[in-house]
């Protein structure tokens, strides 16, 4: 849809992409940094000041100890964290559950190393999870539980009482929990992120993936993170330095910078802007005759695309594209097979003018 988008010079709702500004911190100390001659490999786990700066901020946010000298691993990204964590954690024939609608990535990385995607349906219209679901989708061969919140594409942020329930299926069958947390900061309505390893005796056999992509807007920076107990860490590290040696030298001081300097102030803001940005495409997208869920978290918004032409998601979503020169994203790349033609997915994540045109757009459908 980006290329199909970038050709007819639409507006590009599909990728996650996130073209807000980069914070002036961030940017200034990565250009300086690079004049500095920080260019060179780094440690393969990553500069010791970001590895603190990230082992502080996971004790300020949510009160989790790691120690940044064996904790942390500065990854090319939180999909080179999963990527490390799958090589070092999964063997081939395992499985991994996962929640429906998924996230692409997620699913095709498992598959990649020959681990089954097992999926737990989460149940419409709030996504919520069905306990018992989970519990029948535990097998033998069940070596962990992948989960996203706030989550991509549904906006789901799970609720402590889903999060506890995860953590005891873990417990009760000795699981990994592997927590996709990229939107951390991006919630709304007064919804809170719980950071799953958090909960009781789940620190040890859970790996923490973020990263700087949407916080900072540098998703091309390729820049993110996992925490995790040492004993599990040494092994990631070693398949991230096989992949990628070192995440960007330079960058690292950029993002180090942003953790150490943004203020409190900046992660509230961040949040507000995005409420904001939310409000006007769910008008949009009403106007426009779809009914849109109404995302917690995250910045997607899946859409219900009653009366737009086409018999399958991506169809519709190509009608819409010719009609409008607007992108979203086909629902069926979140679901299993013949699930998801209904929906499309639209990212809200982008500078105001283009959201308001993209709107304006929506409105004439
Ligand atoms: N996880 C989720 C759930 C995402 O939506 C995305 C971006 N689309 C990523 C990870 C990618 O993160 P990164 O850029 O840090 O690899």
């Amino acid at each position: 849809m980006t290329t199909e988008c970038d050709r007819i010079g639409g507006i590009n709702l599909a990728q996650g992409v996130c073209d807000t500004p980069t914070p002036a911190p961030v940017e200034a100390e990565a250009i300086a940094a690079i004049r500095a001659g920080y260019n060179i490999y780094t440690r393969l786990d990553g500069i010791t000041r970001l590895r603190e700066a990230i082992a502080k901020k996971q004790q300020r946010n949510y009160g989790l100890q790691y120690d940044p000298e064996t904790e942390v691993l500065v990854a090319c990204g939180a999909t080179a964290g999963l990527h490390a964590a799958a090589m070092a954690l999964l063997n081939p024939h395992d499985e991994v559950l996962l929640f429906e609608p998924f996230y692409g990535y997620h699913v095709s990385t498992l598959k990649s190393m020959r681990v089954k995607p097992v999926l737990v349906p989460l149940a419409e219209p709030d996504w919520a999870l069905d306990v018992d679901a989970l519990h029948a989708a535990i097998t033998p061969r069940t070596r962990a539980i992948l989960l996203n919140t706030p989550a991509n594409p549904s906006g789901k942020v799970f609720s402590r009482r889903e999060i506890e329930a995860i953590a005891d299926a873990c417990r009760e069958h000795d699981l990994f929990l592997f927590t996709d947390e990229i939107y951390e900061y991006f919630v709304y309505d007064g919804a809170e992120h719980i950071c799953p390893a958090t909960l009781e005796g789940m620190r040890e056999r859970t790996i923490v993936l973020s990263g700087f992509s949407k916080t900072f807007s540098v998703t091309g920076w390729r820049l993110g993170y996992a925490t995790a107990d040492a004993k599990w860490m040494a092994a990631m590290a070693y398949f991230h330095d096989l992949t990628y040696v070192c995440a960007p030298s330079a960058l690292q001081h950029g993002a180090a910078a942003g953790l150490e300097q943004l203020p409190p102030a900046f992660y509230t803001q961040l949040a507000a802007d995005h409420h904001t940005k939310r409000e006007k495409i769910l008008a949009a997208l009403r106007d426009a005759g779809m009914e849109p869920s109404v995302p917690a978290g995250a910045y997607y918004v899946l859409a219900k695309t009653t009366g737009l032409k086409g018999k399958t998601a991506a169809e519709k979503a190509r009608y819409l594209l010719a009609t409008t020169g607007v992108a979203a994203v086909a629902g069926s790349a979140f679901f299993r097979h013949g699930r998801g033609e209904d929906l499309l997915r639209f990212c809200f994540a982008k500078r105001d003018a283009d959201l308001d045109e993209a709107c304006a757009r929506l409105r004439r459908l």
